[in-house]
């Protein structure tokens, strides 16, 4: 079904009756498919004219052009008034701007449902003639004057979808393009304005917006107006604000004031975490300053700690948001917990620069305020853990989930068109967050630091409080060094997938007669992906490293020709080299036996996900992998690596072990995950196989054990577990098939006192029932969108239902589920529908449940979103692997 579009200016121009009778008041009782047969009729035989401009819902590319070269010096002064209970939220929005151009088509303003929502609408003081039109407001042009000033004044009830209202608190989130979803706005990057903000809310609530607050005035007692210093130009997406039950921390570092937002009422955990938080922000803003020789351009800083928040975090200059968990840590926390916070605070505290100050022009190079704030973070927060392996840590946190989409069919290139905003949340992705920051590494290496970096400060400063284009930076680094960058830029940002990259070593009498490294197309297309690399070679338990720069010919490497035989090759062996690695036999079978053995800690990280590939592609026998990754639990010393490698153990032992395997190897598996929970002296280490423990733990034995840790009649040694770890340990057991596990959920429930929390455990555990009929209500419920307002929460119980052992039963929500992600792309935020995709199938490798999808997948009609299809196709990849279908573009 494609979206109608309608030709509106005819319309107006020629002045048909646009009178009462078919404006606002009636189309708001008879909706807008009334409002098309009105336009549509009265529009045949028109012809329209080369400048018309076409509406359809959502901001098209075309009416973003179009506004920008109409509209200038724009600016908006909101005032909001916020009810204590969960009535109407009501405001008034002065906008100015400059009309240019002699276009006869109306002024359009985007608002949903603003034929209910808008009360009035002035133009220079006048009424306003104007009709809404899908999700727009269009208004009548010869109340304009242009060439001159115009302000308009509109009256209206915010729409509630963009601004998650919560019992006591409520927050904007208006990425990419839902700012119209809740106030009128002109919603695309590229128009970026100042904004004053005015709130008047309750009492005993507070508020935070993007600019500085200016006063806090008390209007009767029983509410408070707050008045925000007009913003920096900024963009719609950007514009921020909360307000309700929150409490403030404030800390000073190296003169700046840090303010913390947060509703937790554990005081302790706040005290432990307060520190290091408004440490990590301070560290990222002195490293960004110094970097980029531009000071932090939004004067104040705060953020926002939010229980149910969509995402990690969302950089709304002077006022980030997180989710609460991501930021306040619990003595279990894991070291990738640890690291994990550090990045995620660089990451957002880098858009200030990237993204806020310089945006991209349209979202189809969202990626670039991405990956620049994913490649600043890794930079960043080097310095605070100096001890770190920084190349393996940059290895670990892209590659693996860089690769798990590449290798599908659903692959989809760094930068992709776009030409409506509404579709702007399918271009998110781990293509957007984790390989571009490795073809960015790859672009550092092709022209040096210290020219990435000055062609960076170039970037920013040239068009600072600006938009921006990816040719406009590749243009600036062209200029500054030799290489072609335009062509580089081609095959690695413009096309999907990556290059099969393979060793061949041919050996005679025990020696080498020939090794070589070639890249092939897996699409047969003839690409190459031009790279540096560092290729690895063992012999004799030696590493030594060849940097090579592999091209479309196939290299030799002479100098290892007559030597002993080596032990293996790992031709990825720097940690920046990007494909698929296929490894000559001799080499993975070497891997596989001796794999742990490997002294370089490095170079065993890029071990392990390399042959992860290769069991992927079934090159390798899960029963050697599964042995092997039991080995490495115990003997893996470096605790990136052993975080992926218990990540790998959990989705093999679920997902690619038969049930008869899975019998067998239970036993042996908790034994060896519970010998090194009581074997750990790190802290950290300790919590990462607890966690494993307990993701694989299904034995009587291993059940008992855990109910004694839960109910706290047994602990372990030097294991603090918070009341997140209980709730934890308590789903495990419900799930498990404890026979009292309705008992088991109660007494959980009463041992959470944060309302927040209490309120996450009432939503989810529908779903965590023995109840078969009771997950089934559950699952319908999700039908209803107000039921799916907290995605978090939703996607924590899909995880629920669709639990490995109760596959059986939830294999039935499968194909209900991908029918609904198409609304659900609709009305979601940015990651739900993948993270709907991955909570739904990341459990399941039933054959017939993989033939089933296949079959609802060949059946979508021609027209079906085709960036959603490829969402559907990188999430189904797994199931199809793990029911042992191997498919994809790769061969
Ligand atoms: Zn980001």
């Amino acid at each position: 079904m494609s979206d109608p579009v309608i030709r509106l200016n005819v319309v107006f121009q020629r002045r048909y009756p646009i009178e009462r009778g078919l404006s606002a008041g009636f189309l708001t009782q008879n909706g807008l498919g009334l409002l098309l047969v009105g336009l549509v009729t009265f529009g045949v035989g028109c012809v329209g004219r080369p400048d018309e401009l076409r509406l359809e819902e959502g901001v098209s590319e075309e009416l973003a052009r179009h506004r920008k070269s109409t509209l200038a010096d724009l600016s908006y002064a909101y005032e909001l008034s916020v009810p204590r209970d969960a009535g109407a939220i009501t405001g008034t929005l002065i906008t100015r701007f400059t009309l240019r151009g002699d276009s006869k088509n109306p002024v359009v303003i985007d608002f949903k449902d603003s034929g209910e929502r808008v009360r009035s609408v002035y133009v220079n003081g006048e009424t306003a003639e104007w009709i809404p039109v899908f999700d727009h407001m269009a208004i009548d042009r010869s109340a304009f004057t242009t060439g001159a000033y115009n302000e308009v004044s509109i009256e209206f009830e915010a729409g509630n979808e963009a601004l998650n209202r919560n019992p006591d608190f409520l927050y904007t989130l208006f990425v990419p393009d839902r700012a119209h979803f809740s106030l009128p706005i002109f919603d695309q990057p590229d128009l970026k304005a100042p904004f004053s903000v005015t709130l008047e809310i309750p009492s005993e609530w507070v508020a935070v917006a993007n600019g500085t607050e200016v006063s806090q005035e008390s209007l009767d007692g029983e509410r408070t107006r707050y008045t925000f210093r007009e913003t920096k130009p900024i963009p719609t997406y950007l514009l921020a604000f909360a307000v309700g039950d929150f409490q403030i921390e404030t800390a000073e570092r190296g003169g700046r004031t840090l303010r913390m937002f947060h509703r937790e009422t554990d005081a302790a955990k706040v005290a432990r975490n307060l520190d290091a938080v408004f440490d990590l922000h301070e560290t990222a803003l002195d490293w960004l300053e110094d970097y980029t020789q531009i000071e932090y351009p939004y004067g104040k800083f705060d953020f926002v700690l939010i229980p149910p928040f969509q995402y990690g975090g969302m950089e709304h200059p002077g006022s980030i948001f997180y989710r609460e968990r991501s930021v306040l840590l619990d003595e279990s926390a894991t070291q990738s917990q640890i690291i994990g916070r550090a990045s995620l605070i660089a990451h957002e505290t880098a858009h200030q620069w990237f993204g806020n100050m310089v945006t991209m022009a349209w979202f189809n190079d969202v990626w670039t305020k991405e990956v620049f704030a994913n490649f600043m973070a890794a930079k960043i927060v080097h310095p605070s853990f100096p001890d770190l392996n920084h190349d393996l840590r940059f290895f670990l946190a892209h590659h693996n989930t860089a690769y798990g989409v590449d290798r599908t069919a659903g692959a989809n290139a760094v930068r992709q068109p776009l030409e409506n905003l509404k579709e702007a949340g399918t271009l998110y992705g781990a293509i957007i967050y984790q390989k571009a920051p490795i073809v960015m590494r790859q672009l550092e290496l092709l022209v040096g630091e210290e020219t990435f970096r000055d062609g960076m400060r170039e970037y920013l400063s040239e068009f600072a409080h600006g938009n921006a284009t990816w040719p406009d930076l590749i243009g600036i680094l062209d200029g500054l060094s030799d290489e072609d960058l335009v062509d580089w830029s081609r095959v690695w940002v413009e096309e999907p997938g990556r290059p099969t990259v393979s060793t061949e070593l041919a050996l005679e009498n025990g020696r080498v007669r020939n090794l070589r490294i070639s890249q092939s197309d897996p699409a047969g297309e003839g690409r190459v992906w031009p790279q540096a690399m560092e290729v690895t070679v063992s012999a004799g338990g030696r590493l030594s490293t060849v940097p090579v720069r592999l091209e479309g010919e196939p290299l030799s490497l002479d100098d290892w020709v007559g030597r002993d035989a080596p032990d293996f090759v790992l031709p990825n062996g720097g940690g920046f080299e990007y494909g698929h690695f296929h490894l000559d036999a001799g080499s993975r079978q070497h891997l596989i036996a001796k794999l742990p053995e490997i002294r370089d800690a490095k170079t065993r990280g890029i071990a392990w996900v390399t042959l992860w590939d290769a069991v992927l592609e079934r090159e390798v026998a899960v029963a050697e992998w599964y042995a092997l990754l039991l080995r490495g639990a115990v003997e893996e010393e470096e605790e990136q690596s052993l975080q992926r490698v218990l990540g790998y153990l959990g989705s093999t032992f679920w997902g690619y072990l038969s049930e008869d395997e899975r019998a067998a190897q239970a036993t042996p598996t908790e034994e060896i995950l519970w010998g090194q929970v009581e074997r750990a002296t790190v802290a950290t280490r300790q919590s990462s196989y607890f966690n494993a423990w307990r993701n694989v733990v299904s034995t009587p034995t291993g059940l008992a054990r855990l109910r004694r840790i839960w109910e706290q009649s047994d602990s372990v040694r030097g294991m603090k577990f918070s009341v997140v770890d209980y709730t934890a340990m308590a789903t495990t057991l419900a799930i498990l098939g404890e026979e009292d596990a309705e008992e088991v959920l109660d007494r959980q429930f009463e041992r959470i006192d944060n309302p927040d929390r209490r309120a996450r455990f009432t939503f989810v555990r529908p779903a965590l029932s023995t109840d078969p009929a009771v997950r089934e209500a559950f699952f319908e419920s999700l039908s209803d969108l107000e039921n799916r307002a907290r995605e978090p929460w939703v996607l924590t119980a899909l995880g629920y239902l669709h639990h490995p052992t109760r596959t059986r039963h939830s294999a039935r929500f499968v194909i209900p589920s991908l029918e609904m992600v198409e609304e659900i792309q609709r009305t979601g935020d940015i990651f739900f529908p993948q993270g709907w995709l991955g909570a739904t199938l990341g459990s399941h490798n039933d054959p017939e449940l993989a033939a089933e999808v296949e079959d609802w997948l060949s059946a979508l009609p021609d027209d079906y979103p085709e960036r959603l299809k490829g969402k559907i196709l990188q999430s189904t990849d797994g199931l199809d692997r793990a029911a042992g279908i191997v498919h994809g573009t790769e061969p």
